[in-house]
């Protein structure tokens, strides 16, 4: 098995397995919910038996024609590791094959302090816990880990990651070089975006974007049922979308970006300049505060700042449904009034944009790349 799986985009086979978690599904059922054909189907799906990953049940035979053969994942077959880091801890979660977890953990993390043997330690803690229980460790098939920044997958470089205090760190091959499977390291929010492909809008929309909300902002895209990530895997940079010059400055050096005013410190900087609060708020003193008219306005005014930025999203790429995530969407019942109507008000085709936020933890963007590590295991 290679040290670092060649980045593969192709998460066919990981959708089916998702798809199968729900519930037995035959050949053709698959090929419908997915959009493929049936050839498609039938060699994605032999790979997967041979794999051990899915089993055939008995025949079930309906009325004239060939008996239908329902496909049943065998979740316990294989698992994935997958890790968040954050600024301050490292979340991880072990996962099986239809996406349920078998364990979850946290560790204090210290980006500036050796911070490879700090995550070959947190796999450690993972691989030990799980020698003599229902996941042996001879069945954890990769490790996928979740960082903010521009990530590249294909080189497991993390080219750079100002929340992090890294540049140009090698992290994938060094942790691999750790560990005996395969690591794959990819973007936080995109992670998340594969999480929410596979187990959430995906269920229902083949094109949609994420929106995550926090103490950065950024936006996952997915168009015809695949993760668009641009030239260098750097799209979906939202919180640069410009709104006004002259507003308040940015993290990226600019001025009046949507994240200078929507980022948890932005609008608890906000927040004090109006005279709302003397403190400098968390996310959750926000929120706490939201009963005070006046933060009232702050949260609906810059709820309608996200609404238009949105909206012109979606009126470029025609999207019709939005899943928020993050930190900040415990905010999301102040900024909707806001949000909503300047999305009413901006988009032209498809005004009736579904907007889901998902019950959200750091757990999320840990599964998203368990999924991504696991996609690239079975391609390889
Ligand atoms: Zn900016």
């Amino acid at each position: 098995m290679p040290s670092h799986p060649r980045y593969r985009e192709d998460l066919t086979r990981t959708e089916i397995l998702a798809l199968l978690g729900a519930g037995p599904l035959n050949r053709s059922e698959i090929a419908a919910r997915l959009g493929l054909g049936a050839a498609t189907v039938t060699e994605h799906t032999r790979r997967l038996v041979a794999l051990g990953y899915v089993r055939e049940l008995a025949p079930q035979v309906s009325g004239p024609g060939r008996p239908r053969v329902p496909l049943e994942v065998v979740a316990d077959a294989a698992y994935t590791l997958g890790l968040r880091v954050h600024p301050t801890h490292v979340v991880g979660v072990l996962v099986r094959l239809d996406g349920s977890e078998v364990e979850r953990f946290e560790l204090p993390f210290d980006p500036a302090n050796d911070p490879v043997s700090q995550l070959a330690d947190a796999c450690a803690h993972a691989f030990a816990e799980n020698t003599d229980a229902a996941a042996p460790v001879s069945r954890i098939r990769g490790v996928g880990v979740a960082l903010p920044g521009v990530i590249d997958p294909s080189t497991g470089t993390v080219r750079l990651s100002p929340r992090l205090g890294w540049t140009d760190m090698p992290l994938g091959p060094l942790l691999a070089a750790r560990l005996p499977v395969p690591v794959l390291i990819d973007n936080d929010t995109r992670a998340s975006t594969t999480a929410e492909l596979l187990f959430g809008a995906g269920r229902s929309h083949d094109d949609f974007l994420v929106l995550a909300i926090g103490d950065g902002v950024g936006m996952g895209i997915v168009l015809g049922r695949r993760v668009h990530r641009g030239p260098d895997g750097v799209a979906g940079e939202f919180g640069h979308v410009p709104v006004d010059p002259a507003g308040p400055p940015c993290m990226c050096g600019r001025r009046g970006c949507v994240e200078a005013y929507v980022a948890d410190y932005a609008l608890a900087a906000r927040a004090r300049e109006l005279g709302l609060t003397e403190e400098t708020l968390t996310v959750d003193g926000l929120r706490d505060a939201a009963g005070d008219p006046g933060m009232a306005k702050l949260l609906a005014e810059t709820g309608a700042i996200l609404g238009r930025a949105v909206a012109g999203v979606v009126n470029v790429l025609a999207v019709r449904a939005l899943t928020v995530i993050g930190e900040s969407h415990v905010l999301w019942p102040h900024l909707e009034p806001g949000f909503t109507e300047a999305v009413a008000a901006g988009v032209v085709a498809f005004p009736d944009l579904d907007v889901r936020v998902r019950p959200w933890d750091d757990s999320a963007h840990a599964r998203g790349a368990a999924s991504l590590v696991l996609a690239a295991s079975i391609a390889s």
